[in-house]
């Protein structure tokens, strides 16, 4: 009888996904939560038979049982906000109906498994519930013994950790705390404009700046037809890889050709690098105030090339108003490779394919330009019109999760 309401109440496989930081939000945790059901349930949309939950500050996904799990769980893990996931079994809240599902849910275990030692951790969420955790652990420990001959229980190293969930009418049952990337849910630290190359540092920041809920939208620019068409389409690639995390986005595509053209005509050649990085932070700038976004996003990180020195950041800001974010700024090469890696952008970004910056490329860039020189340079060039010609003859592209 028990067996088959156990059954019963788990004909759906069943996911507990919990919070990280946005449990810590006082007053505004009712909002974030909403923001996340809202994006698990978007990212979960394509598959049909599924149904996304708040309860007790916990959200519990049902899926259909034919449903691929594993599938189901790696688009949940992509949620920012998500800390941890687990599958679960579902029971109801006696100690009866608690033994005889962690009975049947470890002899599952120890076949697809091959577990031979375990420990129960209960927790009551419930605090009328009659027996206290360590009680509960203790007996439902000894049941599963009882019902499960070949296990034994080791409290120090076991092959499984038994979660035993304690709530108020239901209890869940589980083992795997799948991490998720923390993070805040998308949507609740307003919008940025990212200058997206075809590096391997701009997917990152972007990554990580849409990881603290940031909206994003993009700009990248070319120097066609000295960068190809494919180099464009790489960047794309990356873009809607980066999409799968952040949903859909706009992509500007500008032309930075003709202010190339004239800053190698016109100014000093070891300061045509970072006279191209000014012009690119102020189209930049105007696109973002233009779509409503309110930052600027890049890959830069401290002393990794000639334009990223502290004397050439400083000239680069100065070219805007905008706040530039730049969350790679004190980061070591190797971990930007290793997150490049971890969130699937690192193999397109090392496909070698030209960029607008290695187009013009000065045999000695100056690496501690001086504000006031490089001012009287722009100086020769009609600035406001070429930064505006670019911005007019922009392209927009919608990218769409890979
Ligand atoms: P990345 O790996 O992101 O290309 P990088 O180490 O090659 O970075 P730079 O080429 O100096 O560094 O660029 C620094 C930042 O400027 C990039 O991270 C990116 O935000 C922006 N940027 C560079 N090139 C482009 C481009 N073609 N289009 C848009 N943004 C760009
Ligand atoms: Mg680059």
């Amino acid at each position: 009888m028990r067996g088959e309401m156990n059954e019963e109440m788990n004909k759906e496989s069943i996911f507990i996904v919990r919070c990280g930081e946005v449990a810590l939000k006082g007053m505004n945790k009712p909002y974030f939560e909403r923001m996340l059901v809202e994006r698990i349930r978007k990212l979960l949309k394509k598959f049909d038979g599924i149904s996304v939950k708040r309860q007790e500050g916990l959200i519990f996904v049902r899926a259909d049982k034919r449903l691929d799990k594993q599938a189901i769980i790696k688009e949940i893990s992509k949620v920012f906000g998500v800390a941890s996931i687990s599958p679960a079994v579902e029971c109801e809240s006696t100690m009866e109906a608690i033994g005889e599902a962690a009975v049947a849910y470890m002899l599952e275990t120890i076949e697809e498994r091959g577990v031979r030692t375990f420990k129960v951790e209960a927790k009551r969420a419930d605090k009328n519930f009659p027996v206290k955790s360590p009680d509960i652990g203790r007996q439902i420990g000894a049941v599963v013994l009882k019902g499960c001959k070949v296990l034994k229980v080791d409290v120090h190293h076991p092959d499984c950790l038994l979660f035993v969930d304690v709530r108020h009418d239901r209890s869940y049952i589980y083992q795997d705390k799948i991490a998720g990337f923390g993070g805040l849910p998308l949507g609740t630290n307003g919008k940025g404009l990212s200058l997206l190359s075809g590096g391997i540092d701009s997917p990152v920041a972007t990554w990580m700046m849409a990881k603290r809920g940031m909206m994003i939208e993009a700009v990248h620019f070319h120097s066609y037809p000295y960068t190809s068409q494919r180099a464009q389409e790489k960047v794309e690639e990356l873009a809607g890889i980066v999409a799968t995390y952040c949903g859909r986005f706009k992509m500007h595509v500008v032309n930075l050709l003709p202010i190339q053209e004239q800053i190698v005509e016109n100014c000093p050649e070891e300061e045509t690098t970072i006279l191209v990085r000014r012009f690119m932070m102020r189209i930049a700038q105007k696109i973002a105030q233009n779509t409503g976004c309110g930052m600027l996003i890049t890959g830069e990180n401290l002393g990794q090339v000639a334009s990223q020195t502290a004397e050439s950041l400083m000239v680069t800001d100065a070219s805007v108003t905008m706040p530039v974010m730049r969350p790679l700024i004190a980061m070591d090469k190797v971990d930007i490779m290793d997150k490049a890696q971890e969130i699937g952008t690192y193999e397109t970004s090392i496909q070698p394919y030209e960029d607008c910056c290695t187009v013009f490329l000065p045999k000695h860039p100056v690496t501690k330009p001086k504000l006031e020189r490089i001012l009287a340079s722009e100086a020769k060039l009609d600035c406001d019109a070429l930064i505006e010609a670019a911005v007019c003859a922009a392209e927009v592209i919608d990218i769409f999760p890979v």
